[in-house]
This record gives structure tokens, sequence and C-alpha cells, in this order.
């Protein structure tokens, strides 16, 4: 139906043919910005000095006659759990406040290399750990389609900013569907790349097995220009792949499904909601007609992901988040001169950390310890390879993995916020691509009755994000779920 350029392309093309400046491109962005942040909260910071003359140093270059990168004047937002030079980063948390980064994360010299303008910094669930951002230190995020929904989560902001077509882009990180989950609540494109795919290094850790940085944008096409500038090896992350990078810029022109095999584990699926149910299926539809084939598949232990997930992101967040103790950077609670070096370790995590990180901090520290560590963790490890050989060995018949991305619809906020195990079973369809740590997308596929928008999500082989980019541009160009812009909020 439609192959119109996202956000991202438009404002990218403006630029490189000099039909705007970069500057008023992020006067726009920031003005929106400010119009919706009342109703919003999707930002902990707003960059504007820095985004400004940054701008204005893409429209000198540009003027010098030098060539621009890919993302020139292209403004981004930013999750505040990736590190910014200059610009408060806090991860949601009251641990952090304070802290301004000395240095940029690698995805952030990225971005810049290539001309991006980084807007601010978005709100997002405390560490990462969430799916609502209602777990921020610094208030609640909407969602814009309707504002008493909750925008999912972890990087809610960075999902809602985008949604309300504030900026074109932005990146958040995803350790059991933190991209992938509030794109969907938020009717719009993320993308959680392979394992290793994209450097962490200046991503604040929370579980380091699992954790990804990958964007969010309208478009499959624009998501594919900003996983193209951020990817790749990169020295200070260990874990970061020397995969080759391919050109996935043209992977989503004229993009072709015909004979693609989709994978769909029916049983896995069974009980979502019905409108989410039609929408996937609609979806399914979609690329039969575009030649595609839909197979029935199992994936025999994706039922066990959850609890897997839950026991070895929180072992991992023990330890990473052992670092916050008051003595080198972040928040340190008022010291008397009777108390110990003990106490103020103690009484600076009791009060820095919120409920649910000193939750899974318990969890975590329980799961490794003495006695429980082979009756908890090794177990969890144990299947979670059972997990990666289940689509090890789907992806010898089948070319991606379909499935609704959530369960629900956006739920409301509030909802979820009493009962944990409610809040983590809605991650049922994400976790498993990161226990794995194979690539996936949430794209839109449908609206629900009540106006809110439904995710499908594909998943791939490793370091098969073109077959993802490829099946979801082809969608995007057979329907326009992606076009809808939200009733929420004034655009
Ligand atoms: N919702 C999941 C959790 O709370 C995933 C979070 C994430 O991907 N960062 O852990």
């Amino acid at each position: 139906m439609s192959d119109a350029r996202g956000p991202l392309a438009l404002a990218r093309d403006a630029v490189a043919r000099g039909e705007r400046t970069a500057e008023s491109i992020t006067r726009e962005a920031l003005a929106a910005i400010d119009r919706q942040e009342p109703s919003l909260g999707a930002f902990t910071a707003v960059a504007t000095g820095q985004a400004l003359a940054r701008a204005m140093a893409v429209d000198q270059a540009r003027a010098r006659g030098e060539a621009l990168g890919p993302l020139a004047g292209v403004p981004i937002a930013v999750k505040d759990n990736i590190s910014t030079r200059g610009v408060p980063t806090t991860a949601g948390s009251k641990v952090l406040a304070g802290y301004v980064p000395p240095y940029d994360a690698t995805v952030i010299t990225k971005l810049t290399a290539a001309g991006a303008v980084v807007i601010g910094k978005t709100n997002c669930d405390e560490f990462a750990m969430g799916s609502s951002t209602e777990n921020s230190a610094y208030g609640v995020t909407a969602n814009p389609w309707a504002l008493d929904r909750a925008p999912g989560g972890s990087s809610g902001g960075s999902a809602a900013t985008v949604a309300a077509r504030a900026v074109p882009a932005s990146l958040g990180s995803d350790t059991g569907g933190s991209i992938r989950q509030p794109a969907a609540f938020c009717g719009i494109v993320g993308l959680k790349p392979t394992y290793g795919r994209v450097s962490r290094f200046g991503l604040l850790a929370f579980a380091s097995s699992l954790d990804q940085i990958g964007p969010f944008a309208v478009t499959v096409d624009d998501a594919a220009a900003v996983l193209s500038v951020i990817a790749g090896h990169d020295g200070h992350d260990a874990t970061s792949a020397a995969e080759a990078v391919p050109d996935w810029s043209g992977v989503t022109m004229g993009a072709s499904v015909n004979g693609l095999r989709i994978g769909v584990p029916r049983a896995f699926i069974e009980g979502v909601d019905p409108e989410v149910a039609k929408a996937f299926e609609a979806a399914l539809a979609t690329w039969t007609s575009l030649g595609a084939t839909v197979v029935d598949i199992a994936l025999p232990n994706a039922g066990l992901a959850i609890p897997v997930y839950y026991l070895i992101a929180t072992a991992e967040a023990s330890s990473n988040l052992a670092r916050y103790d008051g003595a080198r950077y972040g928040y340190r609670t008022t010291l008397t001169p009777k108390d110990s070096l003990r106490d103020m370790y103690e009484r600076t995590r009791d009060e820095g950390f919120g409920a649910e990180v000193k939750r899974r901090i318990m969890l975590g520290t329980y799961v490794l310890s003495a006695g429980y560590y082979d009756a908890y963790y090794l177990k969890a490890q144990q299947v979670r390879a059972k997990v990666r050989d289940d689509y090890a060995a789907t992806f010898t018949s089948v070319d991606v993995v379909a499935t609704p991305t959530t369960p629900t619809p956006a739920f409301r906020l509030g909802e979820k916020t009493a009962d944990p195990l409610q809040m983590y079973l809605a991650d049922i369809f994400t976790v498993s691509a990161n226990l794995a740590g194979v690539p996936a997308m949430s794209l839109p596929c449908g609206l629900s009755s009540e106006g809110l928008p439904v995710g499908c999500q594909l998943t791939a082989r490793m370091w098969d994000e073109a077959t993802l980019l490829r099946a979801g541009a082809a969608l995007q160009q057979a329907t326009d779920w992606h076009l809808r812009t939200p009733a929420g909020i004034t655009l």
C-alpha cells in the first residue's frame, strides 16, 4: 500500500539536498518535545545546547562542501542508560543522580560521527528492570496512544517520543524485550540486534550475557539506517563480534518475501488476547499473499524462558550493580562521623535503589549463593542452552520465527505494579531471543478495537538481521499500520 519514506529518511534527505537545515529540524524536534513533555514524560534530560551546536556544525560542514554522514542532521533520542559525555546519565536511578559521564558510549560516538544530533536522554525503568517505565526514579512515561496506558518498558521514553513523532529515531537497550515490547505498545519498529552486533561500551550494564543496544523508528528502513551506523566490532567491548556488518540500506528497497519460510510456534502462542491474535494472523496472511509460506513449528522449551530469564538476569544484575556503593560516583548517603564504611555502602544502596532493583539484587544474590547455585543458576544455564538449541533446530527448516510481541496491547499504568509476577509474565514472547542471542524485531501489525497498537515479532538466525529487515519492510510496503499516528497526544 505504501512505501513512503519514514521520518528519518525525510529528515536526512532534506538536509542532504539542502532543503532544510539541521538546525531547523533540531529546533522543530525540541519544540515538539517541549509541547509533549507535560503529558508524556519521555525525557530525563533534553540536551538543547549540545544538540543545537551539533546541528549547526552539520550545517557548517555542508556549507563548506564537506561530505555528510549517513545520519547528518537527524535528531536521535537516547535511553538514559547509555553514557553521554556532558549530559546526565542516570539509568532511571536515584543512585546515579547527578552523574555526568566523562565519555561517550561507542554507539554515541558512532552516531555523532554519522552526523546525528543526540537530542536528549529518555526515561526508563531503573537500570532497565521493568516492562512499563514505572520503575524510574524520575517519574512515569505515558503511552502517546492513550495517556493512561503504559508505553511498555524498560525503554518506554525512547518508544514514546518516536511514536509521538517528536524525533525520527531513538536508541534503547533490550535485555529481555525492552526494545521490542515498548515498540509494540507504542506502534513503532524496535529491533534487538544479534548479541555482539552492537558495542555495549558505555551502556550501564544490567545483565551482561543478554544486554544489546538497538534502534526504534517508524519504518523498518529507518531502523536499518540507525543499525548500520551503530553496528560493528569495538575494541572497547570484548563481547562485540568481529562479524562483518552487511550493507542493510538496500535490503528494504522493494523487499521480497517470495519463498520465505515463516515458522509459527502455534502451541506456544495459544491464549493471547483475541485482538492480538487477529492482528498477528492478518500479518501472516499478508506475508503469505506476498509469497511466503507459514509453517507450524515447536519451540519445546520456550515455556520455560521466563523463569530461566529471571534467574539469569537477576544473578548478573546482582553482580553488575555491586559497583554502586557511594564511593566513586552518583548518590552517597549523608554521613556522620560515627558511620563506618559499611554504613555508607548499606545506606547508600538502601536509599539509592528503588524497590524493583532491590528485589532483583536479592533474588540474584540468592540464586548465586552457596547451596542454591546448582539448583537455580546452573539449572537455568542448562535450560538456556536448550532454548538456544530449539532455535538452532528450528532455523534448519524456517528462515524466521513469528509470534505476537506481547500477549496483550498496552496495559494501564498502575495495572501491574502491585504484582511483579504479572509484570514478568508479559515478557513471555520476548525473553527467548535474548537467552539464545538471536536478533528479533517488533513491528506494528494492527490496532485493537480500543485503538491501541499491536506488535508482531520476527526472530531470525544469528547475524541475520537482513532477513528481519526484508520481511518487515515487505509488510510495511503492503500495509499502513506503521503510518497510523497516536490520537492520545498533540503531535
Ligand atoms: N522486562 C524485562 C525485565 O524487566 C526486560 C527488561 C529489559 O529488556 N531491559 O527484566
